[in-house]
C-alpha cells in the first residue's frame, strides 16, 4: 500500500471518528486506535494528535478525565507548534469542558479564554478542517461559558453568554454551533419560566441537531420542550415530548439522562394527580439507578419513593425506602468524598503538567528572546563590520576615536571611554583624548612599570579584563589601597569596567576600555561587539600611526632635500626653485626682489691654515648670524662653497642695503680670529646687492649675475665691504 492510500484510510478513519464521537465513545476509540497505528507506520504526526483528540473525547464523555486531559495537553503541545488554530482551539474547547466537569470553573474559564484566542485566529492562519468557521468556534465556546455560569447559578451571566452567541450564530444556517446554541439558551430561558421562548428555541435547535445526528443533544432538547409545554399546561404535548425523551434516552443508553427524564416526567404525572402512573415512573427511574448503582440517584429516588409510601400510609414499604435512603446517603457522601479526593488528584497532577508546560514555555520565552538579541547583534555586527572597515581607511586619530565612541554608545550605555597607544621603547601608555560622560578631556600617560593599572595589565597578558563589580572584583587585579584611591578619584563610581588589547596579529599596540557606572552594565554580546570592533580599531589606530610616520619620513625627507645638512638653511636646489617661483609671481604682481649674495673673505686661506673642521665652523656660524638678522617673510641659502645668498621678497634696495651692511658688521662683531686675511685678523665678508622689479625683458640668471657682478666689486674694492650693482 502506497502512503497516498494509507494516509487517505488514515483521514476517512479519522473522520469516521469524528461523526461518532457525539453518540459512541467505545468505537469511537477503536478507530482511533486503529488509525494510530497506520499513522505510525508512516510517520504521520499530526493524524496521531488529532486521533489522540478523539479519544481523549471519548474519554472525557466515559468520565476519564485525567486520561483525557493527558492525551489533550500533548496533542495541543504539537498542535500549537504546527499552528493549526481550529485544533488548537479545539484542544482548548475540550480541556475547558473537562475541567468544568471536575468543578475547577475558574480554570475551565482560562481555557475557555484560551479557546477563544486561538479561534480568533482560525481565519488567519492554516486549519486542519477546512469547513469549520472562526466563528462557530467562538459559539460553541460562548455556550460552554454559558454552561459554566449555569452551574454557577448565575443565570444572568449565563443568558449574557448565550444571547452573544445566539447573535453571532443567526447568520447560520444548519451549523452544529446554531442547534446548541439554541439549545443552550431555550434551557436558560426555561429557568427565567420563559416557557414560549424556551419551546421555540428548542424546537428549532432540534431541527438543526438532528442534521448532525447529535442525538443526546437532540434528547435534551426534547425534555426542555416537555418541561415547557408542562409548565403552559398543554399536558398533551408535554406527555408527547416525554415519551420521546424517554425514548431516545434509552436508545442511547444514556441511563443518567434517562433517570432523570423519568424523574421529571414523575413530578409531572404527579402534578396530574396521575398516582399510579407517577409511581410507575419514580420505580422506574429507580430501578435504572439501582441496576447502575447510580448512587445519587438511588438516594434521590428512595427517598422520593419513601416519601411516597409515607403520604398513602404504606409503612412497611415507607420504612424500607427510608432505610435504602439513608444507607445510600452515606455510601453518597463517601463516593462524594472519594470523589473528591480524585478531582483533588486529578488537580493536582494537572498542576504538575501545567508547571512542566510552564517551564518549557519559559525556556522557549527565553531561546526565542536569547535569539531574537543574536539576530539583533547579526545585525550590529555586520553594521560593526561595515562600520570597522570603513574605520581602517580613516588617519586621523582624533576622528578615529569620535567614530568608534559614537559606534558604541549606539548599543549600549558607557560613561567613560579611552584608548591608549603602546608606545614599547619608552615603556609607556599614552592615551588618545579620553571621553567622560561625552567631554573630551586629555590623559596623562601611565608607565608600563605601573603594576596596579588595568590598562598596563590588559597590554601585558594580551587578554580581555572584565569587571562587572569593581567594588567586589578589583582584588583579583589590585590592591585594596589602589582600589581606595581609584574609587575616590572616580567617585566610587565606576562599576563596570572592560579592558580589550587592541592585537596586531600577536603584537599588541594599544588597549581600549570602556567603563560605566552601572554593576553588570556590559552583556557578552556587547562585549562581543566592542572587541569585533576593537580589532577594526587596532588595524586603523596602527595605520594612523603608521601613515604619520610616514608623514614624519616624508617631511624629513623634504627638509633634506631642501636645506644643506651642515648649516640647516636652504640649498642651492630649494634657492632655485624658489627663485624661479617668486620671479614669475612677480612679473604679474609687479613687485620688487632684492638679493644678497655674501661670500667669506680669504677663506681659502683659513681652511688651510686653521683646518676643516674649524673651516665648518666658521661657515655654520656665518649661516647663523645671517638667519638671525633676517625676518621670516626673507629666503636664506647656502649657494655653494663659502656663500650664502638671501632673498628679500617685495623689498627695495635700500632694505636689502641695509641688512647686507647689519650681516657684515654683526660678523665683524663675532670676531672670529682669521689672521691669514689681507683684509682684516678676523674673518669678514663680503656682500654684492641687486634689486629689481622682475619682468620678461630679464632673466633670472641675468638678476643673480647682477648681485654677482656686485659681489665682485666688493671683492675688488677691498672686501669686508658692501656693494650694489650699478
Ligand atoms: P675670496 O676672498 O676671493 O672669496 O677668497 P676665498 O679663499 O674665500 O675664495 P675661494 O673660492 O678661492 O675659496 C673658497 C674655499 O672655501 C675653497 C674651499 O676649500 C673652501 N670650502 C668650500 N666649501 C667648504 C666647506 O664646506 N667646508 C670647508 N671647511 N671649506 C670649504
Ligand atoms: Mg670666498
Amino acid at each position: 500500500m502506497n502512503l497516498n492510500s494509507k494516509k487517505s484510510e488514515i483521514d476517512e478513519l479519522l473522520e469516521k471518528t469524528d461523526k461518532l464521537r457525539l453518540s459512541d465513545s467505545s468505537k469511537t476509540i477503536l478507530l482511533a486506535q486503529k488509525a494510530i497505528k497506520l499513522c505510525k507506520e508512516i510517520d504521520y504526526k499530526l493524524g496521531i494528535a488529532i486521533a489522540n483528540y478523539r479519544i481523549a473525547d471519548a474519554y472525557r464523555n466515559m468520565g476519564k478525565y485525567e486520561d483525557a486531559i493527558l492525551l489533550l495537553f500533548d496533542s495541543l503541545d504539537f498542535i500549537i507548534k504546527e499552528g493549526y488554530y481550529d485544533l488548537e482551539w479545539w484542544g482548548y474547547n475540550c480541556l475547558g469542558i473537562i475541567f468544568s466537569d471536575i468543578g475547577d470553573y475558574v480554570r475551565s474559564m482560562n481555557l475557555y479564554n484560551r479557546a477563544q484566542i486561538a479561534a480568533n485566529e482560525i481565519a488567519l492562519g492554516k486549519k486542519y478542517n477546512i469547513n469549520f468557521s472562526k466563528n462557530e468556534a467562538i459559539v460553541l465556546t460562548l455556550n460552554n461559558i454559558a454552561e459554566n455560569y449555569k452551574f454557577l447559578k448565575n443565570y444572568k451571566e449565563a443568558l449574557n453568554y448565550c444571547t452573544t452567541a445566539y447573535n453571532i450564530d443567526k447568520e447560520y444556517d444548519f451549523s452544529l454551533s446554531k442547534g446548541i446554541t439554541c439549545l443552550s439558551l431555550g434551557e436558560i430561558y426555561y429557568l427565567f419560566d420563559d416557557y414560549d421562548k424556551a419551546s421555540t428555541l428548542a424546537l428549532a435547535s432540534i431541527e438543526y441537531l438532528q442534521h448532525y445526528e447529535y442525538d443526546l443533544a437532540v434528547a435534551d432538547a426534547y425534555k426542555i420542550l416537555a418541561l415547557s409545554y408542562w409548565k403552559k399546561n398543554d399536558f398533551l404535548n408535554a406527555e408527547k415530548y416525554f415519551e420521546i425523551t424517554i425514548n431516545m434516552n434509552h436508545k442511547q443508553a444514556s441511563v443518567y439522562y434517562e433517570i432523570e427524564t423519568f424523574l421529571a416526567y414523575y413530578g409531572f404525572l404527579e402534578s396530574q394527580d396521575k398516582i399510579d402512573r407517577s409511581l410507575d415512573a419514580l420505580k422506574h427511574a429507580f430501578k435504572l439507578s439501582f441496576n447502575n448503582n447510580i448512587l445519587n440517584k438511588i438516594t434521590e429516588t428512595s427517598g422520593l419513593l419513601a416519601n411516597f409510601y409515607e403520604k398513602v400510609d404504606d409503612k412497611i414499604n415507607s420504612f424500607n425506602y427510608y432505610k435504602l435512603y439513608y444507607e445510600y446517603s452515606n455510601k453518597r457522601l463517601a463516593s462524594f468524598n472519594n470523589q473528591l479526593v480524585k478531582n483533588f488528584n486529578i488537580r493536582n497532577k494537572i498542576y504538575e503538567i501545567e508547571n512542566e508546560k510552564k517551564k518549557i514555555e519559559k525556556r522557549n520565552e527565553h531561546l526565542k528572546r536569547k535569539s531574537h538579541d543574536l539576530q539583533t547583534i547579526v545585525e550590529k555586527i555586520s553594521i560593526i563590520s561595515e562600520l570597522g572597515q570603513s574605520i581602517t581607511s580613516i588617519t586621523d586619530l582624533d576622528s578615529i576615536i569620535d567614530i568608534l565612541y559614537s559606534s558604541i554608545k549606539n548599543f549600549m550605555n558607557l560613561a567613560y571611554f579611552a584608548i591608549g597607544l603602546y608606545d614599547e621603547q619608552q615603556s609607556l601608555i599614552n592615551y588618545l583624548d579620553v571621553i567622560n560622560n561625552d567631554k573630551k578631556f586629555t590623559k596623562n600617560s601611565t608607565s608600563m612599570n605601573n603594576t596596579n593599572s588595568l590598562a598596563v595589565k590588559c597590554i601585558n597578558t594580551h587578554k580581555i579584563i572584565i569587571i562587572n563589580n569593581l567594588s567586589e572584583e578589583y582584588s583579583k587585579y589590585i590592591d585594596e589601597i589602589i582600589y581606595s584611591e581609584v574609587a575616590i578619584k572616580n567617585n566610587f563610581e565606576l562599576n563596570s569596567l572592560v579592558f580589550w588589547p587592541l592585537l596586531i596579529k600577536t603584537k599588541v599596540i594599544g588597549v581600549l576600555t570602556i567603563q560605566s557606572t552601572e554593576k553588570n552594565a556590559f552583556s557578552p554580546y556587547q562585549i562581543e561587539m566592542v572587541r569585533s570592533l576593537s580589532s577594526y580599531a587596532a588595524i586603523a589606530i596602527n595605520n594612523a600611526l603608521k601613515s604619520k610616520e610616514l608623514e614624519n619620513l616624508n617631511r624629513k625627507l623634504l627638509f633634506l632635500s631642501e636645506h644643506d645638512s651642515m648649516t640647516k638653511v636652504h640649498n642651492r636646489g630649494k634657492f632655485d626653485s624658489y627663485l624661479y617661483h617668486l620671479w614669475h609671481k612677480n612679473i604679474n604682481e609687479k613687485k620688487q626682489i632684492s638679493l644678497l649674495l655674501i661670500d667669506i673673505d680669504y677663506f681659502k686661506e683659513f681652511n688651510d691654515n686653521y683646518g676643516h673642521v674649524e673651516g665648518d665652523n666658521c661657515i655654520m656660524l656665518v649661516a647663523n648670524t645671517i638667519t638671525s638678522l633676517v625676518n621670516e617673510k626673507y629666503f636664506v641659502a647656502r649657494y655653494g662653497g663659502d656663500e650664502f645668498v638671501v632673498i628679500l621678497p617685495d623689498s627695495r634696495l635700500e632694505i636689502a642695503v641695509k641688512l647686507g651692511t647689519d650681516i657684515k658688521n654683526e660678523m665683524s662683531k663675532l670676531n672670529i680670529v682669521h689672521e691669514f686675511s689681507a683684509t682684516s685678523n678676523k674673518v669678514t665678508l663680503s656682500i654684492g646687492v641687486a634689486s629689481i622689479v622682475p619682468s620678461q625683458d630679464i632673466s633670472i640668471n641675468e638678476f643673480i649675475r647682477k648681485a654677482d657682478t656686485a659681489l665682485y666689486s666688493a671683492k675688488k674694492s677691498g672686501r669686508n665691504t658692501v656693494e650694489v650693482f650699478k
